[in-house]
């Protein structure tokens, strides 16, 4: 894919961007910090504790305290500050908070503050066009800026999301239809977020729900954070016939999967909203259920910021500049790392490609 300049406003001699990119990831130069970066760094502001995120090797983090406890669980013993949503600290002379993104649990917006200019940088975040919030986490909440990174990872205008609750209706029917068939219905979901997000919402009168190890260790740091999720069973207890076993892409094809025996089995992405996604992935259903703005969200949140300038990162950037500049705003890009939320998983997620 073509990529429009990675930045967008002439240098202007002696101003230096509040954030900038370098090899390691996003850069503060003037607190001297990155933000979710790629190489290990000595200081690390941390959005969410997704893989692509959250990575290993720095030598202190800086997490919303809801993160904490996930970051720790996938990164063992780490050096990190938490940090209650809306709580400042200068870092380096700059006032770093952090801010809801509704997007997993922990997950923030960074705001940063020097010499009166404000930047957010989004992380990645969910504001859907039907209007929904994710239930197991802070909603997102938009934050006034002069510059806003945006990610835009589904940046296209065929990407509207229906509102979650027809969605998980469908989750139940299907499970529903598959427990009185006698067959267990295996949901493959990325275990941070995703795989919550659909537990919480689920009709848990249906059957018994069985998770996958790496969604139960996940579940630990949701009930700690005080976020509801039914009572799951341990695979050898459960009646599998009935069952709803949620568990990450990962498994798909795997000896883990082929101890349910036959079983129906479907795949929850806002990637299944591709025609012929499910069928690459060789599952029976494809739920569309996303924790990213839509099309539609990305323009309410973008525009709720009042930022002048919009920089993008993730996906489908140059039809988001190109949007954003008839706009009448300054926009570009940062070229980064981001993108598979859980890269030991079979990727559910297509190469993007710019007007597909
Ligand atoms: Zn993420
Ligand atoms: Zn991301």
């Amino acid at each position: 894919m073509s990529r429009p300049p990675s930045c967008c406003r002439a240098p202007i001699p002696g101003v230096i961007d509040l954030v900038i990119e370098r090899p390691e990831g996003l850069y503060c130069p003037a607190g001297d910090f990155h933000i979710d970066p790629w190489r290990p760094v000595p200081r690390a502001v941390i959005t969410h504790a997704h893989a692509d995120h959250a990575r290993r090797g720095h030598g202190a983090y800086l997490a919303q305290a809801d993160c904490v406890g996930v970051l720790r669980a996938r990164l063992g013993d780490i050096t990190v500050q938490p940090l209650a949503y809306g709580e400042a600290v200068d870092v380096g002379g700059v006032r770093v908070s952090l801010h809801p993104a509704g997007h997993v649990l922990g997950s923030a917006q960074v705001r940063l503050e020097h010499r009166g200019e404000v930047w957010v940088l989004s992380g990645d975040y969910f504001v859907s066009g039907a209007g929904d919030a994710n239930p197991t986490c802070a909603p997102f909440e938009p934050v006034r800026c002069d510059v806003f990174v945006t990610e835009s990872t589904f940046g296209l205008p065929i990407y509207r999301w229906r509102p979650q609750a027809e969605v998980l209706a469908e989750v139940n029917a299907w499970w529903a239809a598959n427990a009185a068939a006698g067959r267990p219905s295996l949901l493959m979901a990325y275990s941070f977020g995703k795989a919550q997000r659909l537990l919480a919402g689920v009709d848990a009168a249906i059957g018994p729900i069985v998770v996958h190890g790496a969604v139960d260790s996940v579940n630990a740091a949701y009930r700690a954070a005080g976020v509801a999720l039914p009572a799951t069973t341990p695979i050898d207890a459960a009646d599998l016939k009935r069952a709803l076993v949620v568990a990450p892409p990962a498994v798909h094809g795997s000896a883990w999967a082929r101890r349910l025996g036959a079983f129906s089995d479907a795949f929850a992405s806002g990637w299944m909203q591709l025609r012929g996604a499910r069928r690459r992935q060789g599952v029976d259903r494809g739920f569309v259920l996303s924790d990213h703005a839509d099309w539609p969200g990305l323009q309410r949140a973008i525009g709720a910021t009042g930022a002048s300038r919009v920089i993008v990162t993730h996906g489908y950037e140059a039809v988001m500049v190109r949007w954003l500049q008839q706009q009448g705003l300054e926009a570009g890009s940062f070229r980064t790392e981001f993108g598979d939320e859980e890269p030991a998983a079979s990727d559910p997620a297509p190469a993007p490609v710019a007007g597909a």
